[in-house]
């Protein structure tokens, strides 16, 4: 086989992509030194049951906060510590700060609280990504069913791979969520087969909810979560007509700006000692309108 050498091949070296490609490695160098020189920080959003307002689960987020370029989110620099092999120890700081944090949130509030972490797939290519759960969970005496973590359908892809890291996660007893569900990907001969536990509904069908066209792919995921005995989050709640909507049907937790958007792990301890409605900005009678 021989590639035909067509002109179009040497646009490759493009001013615009070579300056791309700088931006790229400028922000990779900086992401490096980000970890060593605590520019990383989580945030955290709380998952609240539809029926009732008790924090049970908070998702964490990583934010970069730059000393020159101010907060960067996510989707600006986990692409970037994905292709540089970076999100390594950055997934492993955010794991242990979020399993560390969660551990002093139960302490204080003398109640269990979940944590939701998300991973990306390179994590779980390094070799010793169980043992890595496995000691943090050791180290910050954490149980293991207070830690779920995210995986994404696009991971799914390759479940030959998959399939025995996430048994034996689930031997560890953590749990396993699918973020983002309904975006493509999966196929439900393998959701079937996935040992997951939850079904997180991705935020592009909770904002659609009421059209004629994503009504029915709402229901119709929650009636499928249900059938394989998954719990079933919906994401990026923010109307109170939303929320009436996922009332309504077996939905079994929300997250959203309606409830809350991410907050400092401060705020979070500061709000659930002072019982500010678990976290919530709304007070309870504000939040069900009674
Ligand atoms: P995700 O896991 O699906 O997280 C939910 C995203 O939706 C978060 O964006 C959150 O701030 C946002 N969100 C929550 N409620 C609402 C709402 O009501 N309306 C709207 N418009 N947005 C809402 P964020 O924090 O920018 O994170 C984006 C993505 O970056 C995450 O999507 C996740 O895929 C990734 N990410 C964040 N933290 C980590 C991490 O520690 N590791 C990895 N691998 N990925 C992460
Ligand atoms: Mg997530
Ligand atoms: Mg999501
Ligand atoms: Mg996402």
């Amino acid at each position: 086989f021989e590639a035909k050498k067509l002109p179009e091949q040497v646009t490759f070296y493009e001013p615009s992509m070579a300056n791309g490609r700088e931006v790229q490695l400028v922000l990779e160098n900086e992401l490096y030194k980000a970890l060593e020189n605590n520019e990383l920080f989580l945030q955290y959003q709380p998952q609240l049951k539809l029926n009732n307002t008790d924090l049970i689960s908070m998702e964490a987020l990583v934010r970069w906060k730059h000393p020159e370029k101010g907060l960067i989110p996510p989707s600006d620099f986990i692409p970037i510590a994905e292709e540089s092999g970076l999100i390594v120890p950055i997934g492993k700081w955010v794991l242990e700060t979020a399993c560390r944090h969660t551990k002093e949130l139960q302490d204080a509030l003398g109640q269990p609280v979940r944590v939701a972490v998300n991973l990306s797939l390179g994590q779980l290519f390094h070799e010793n990504f169980v043992e890595v759960v496995r000691s943090i969970l050791k180290e910050t005496d954490l149980s293991p069913e207070s830690l779920q973590l995210e995986i994404t359908e696009s991971m799914t892809m390759d479940t030959q791979f998959l399939m025995p890291i996430l048994q034996d996660l689930k031997k560890l007893g953590v749990t396993i969520a699918l973020d983002d569900f309904g975006k493509g990907y999966s196929s439900l001969a393998y959701l079937k087969d996935l040992p997951i536990d939850c079904l997180k509904i991705d935020r592009d069908f909770v904002k659609n909810m009421k059209d004629d066209e994503h009504e029915p792919l709402v229901d119709l995921i929650i009636s499928m979560a249900k059938h394989l005995k998954l719990n079933v989050v919906a994401e990026g709640v923010e109307t109170i007509e939303q929320f009436n909507y996922l009332l309504n049907r077996e939905c079994d937790a929300i997250q959203g700006y309606l409830i809350s958007k991410p907050s400092s792990f401060e705020k979070v301890l500061h709000n659930c000692k002072n019982k500010v409605n678990s976290l919530c900005y709304k007070t309870q009678s504000e939040y069900y309108g009674y």
